[in-house]
């Protein structure tokens, strides 16, 4: 048994609920608390809500500028000229892509987020040089938050050659999944870019995570090819649709045909919850069955000055543009945080029950609700036994 990994939680409320104690045996939480080694840490959580470590199910690592000095934002306010921004800032700033992905992978494990899926820009002008910054630090960090990639492709495929064969060479390194990103607005080839996605996809067994801006009509087709392609080749679960707008912006026929398209075809779906940009209709994509997850997006990079890291505020973000006023509804909004990231992650041991890996979050709070609304300082940080916190790591 591995020493430092087993941590024996008293007296906390997993989710909520009855005031009980959990113990960590080797990494995993235990069957029982019965049969506790002597040589067993102990945290006294007293009284303090329990929560399965939290899920940033759509990050850039890769592009923040964390651990830098301040830089006011110089985008124009379009997704091009933020591209063309972010493309410009990048040149500086490659070399110093694992040194400021680090600090802001450490900033978030700090709280409490145990999972981060970062897309990885990939293009012929950077190769796969922060693909290969992210893997290294996948390694290196991985006792305090569990990294995935998403090789992807920020400035076009179809209309950036090279870049399709780089996002192949990305799944042999090691990411686990193709990115893509507006198939008609950007390379204006839907079925061009889709393909491609899909066809790198079976050769290599790797999953597929899409961002999907597009809005309205133009959206709603982009999303019933990844339907329809997903169903093809049976990648149920396995493939996700980032921010999807277009969720947000058609009308009740085509929405109802959308979400049951998703349902039936295994699409999930990730929101950042944005300020100036529609939220897919969570509740009722909960509820028609799709696994819907909870990113940040960029945090303090050439698209956006905002962002913190903080999942609890991420979570209340999605609640408080949802329109979400009762508890349960804010519940859902923090499961997608949790159970939604885990879906869409794929990751089958996750959660508080015996067998699941020993992530944990404490947080003094009367309700979950009450966690998610006033996202308190973190009491204790806990992954895979080790409280990160007590260890001096983070
Ligand atoms: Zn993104």
């Amino acid at each position: 048994m591995t020493k430092g990994r087993n941590l024996w939680v008293r007296n906390i409320r997993p989710l909520g609920g009855e005031i009980t104690d959990i113990l960590i045996l080797d990494g995993e939480i235990a069957e029982t608390c019965t049969d506790v080694p002597e040589t067993t840490e102990v945290l006294n959580g007293a009284g303090a809500i329990a929560l399965p470590g939290l899920i940033n199910a759509h990050c850039h690592l890769d592009k923040t500028r964390w651990g830098l000095p301040w830089e006011p934002h110089a985008a124009g306010p379009t997704r091009d000229e933020r591209i063309a921004a972010d493309r410009e800032m990048r040149r500086g700033l490659m070399a110093s892509t694992k040194e400021r992905a680090a600090a802001l992978a450490g900033h978030c494990a700090a709280l409490g987020t145990s999972h981060i899926r970062t897309h990885v820009d990939v293009e012929p002008e950077f190769g796969l040089l922060a693909i290969e910054a992210l893997l290294e630090l996948s390694d290196e960090i991985a006792d305090r938050v569990s990294i995935e990639l998403v090789a992807f492709p920020q400035f076009g495929l179809v209309t950036n050659p090279g870049t399709a064969a780089l996002m192949e060479a990305a799944i042999k390194l090691g990411a686990s999944l193709l990115g893509g990103i507006d198939p008609s607005s950007i390379d204006h080839d839907r079925a061009g870019q889709l393909d491609a996605i899909f066809d790198m996809a079976e050769r290599t067994g790797a999953g597929i995570d899409i961002h999907l801006h597009e809005t309205a009509e133009e959206g709603a087709a982009s999303l019933d090819m990844i339907c329809a392609h997903t169903k093809a080749l049976g990648m149920a679960g396995r493939v996700t649709v980032s921010h999807g707008f277009c969720l947000g912006t058609v009308d009740e026929k085509r929405l109802a045909g959308l979400i049951n398209a998703m349902a039936d075809a295994g699409v999930g779906v990730v929101s950042y919850a944005p300020g100036d940009s529609p939220v897919p209709p969570v509740k009722r994509l909960v509820e028609a069955g799709v696994a819907v997850g909870v990113g940040t997006d960029g945090i303090r990079d050439a698209w956006t000055p905002y962002g913190n890291g903080d999942m609890l505020e991420r979570a209340m973000m999605l609640a408080y543009r949802s329109g979400f006023r009762r508890d349960e509804d804010i519940e859902l909004a923090l499961n997608a945080v949790i159970a939604g990231g885990a879906a869409l992650m794929g990751l089958e041991n996750h959660g508080l029950a015996p067998g699941c890996a020993g992530d944990m979050v404490l947080v003094n709070a009367e309700t979950l609700a009450d966690a998610v609304t006033a996202r308190p300082s973190r009491k204790a940080v806990i992954k895979g036994g080790v409280n990160l916190m007590a260890a001096s790591c983070l």
